[in-house]
């Protein structure tokens, strides 16, 4: 759980670029219904808290998919980028945004009681239903911030 090294990422066409530092090499996949229409399949995504700087601003559009969470994309090509809390700047980065993503290590599935029955992950993993992930996301409870994607 120690700190990872800086990442670059970028998305598809290429107007957006930037780099972010994982928490750690771990990642959760969310299936609620919201994420899949976002991701077109369940949202692999890793904890990095403010540590997202962006080149290509301009080129990002913010999607405000709840009254605390935005979701931003590339306005040109459209690749998922990240989900940002905005009441603590936590970023939830798209693993899949990353230029190399090998090393990391699926540890959560989030929004369970929301996937279709027509895909399952095999990964061992901790498994949280939408109510558990809700209660692990309360702004009472948001010092656990390796909860979620
Ligand atoms: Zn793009
Ligand atoms: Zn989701």
């Amino acid at each position: 759980m120690g700190q990872t090294e800086k990442l670059d990422g970028g998305c598809l066409c290429g107007a957006v670029r930037f780099s972010a530092t994982p928490d750690n090499r771990h990642f959760g996949a969310c299936h609620c219904d919201m994420c899949r229409r976002w991701t077109a399949g369940s949202f692999y995504a890793t904890a990095c808290g403010s540590t997202v700087e962006i080149h290509g601003e301009s080129s990002i559009g913010i999607y405000a998919s709840s009254d605390w969470a935005e979701r931003h994309f590339c306005k040109q090509c459209g690749t998922s980028l990240w989900y940002k809390l905005k009441s603590t700047g936590e970023h939830y980065v798209s693993i899949e945004a990353f230029d190399d993503s090998e090393g990391f290590e699926l540890v959560r599935q989030i929004y369970i009681d929301e996937k279709p029955t027509y895909y399952a992950l095999f990964n061992e993993t901790q498994n949280m239903t939408a109510a558990q992930a809700e209660a692990a996301f309360a702004p009472s409870n948001r010092g656990n911030k390796n909860v979620g994607s």
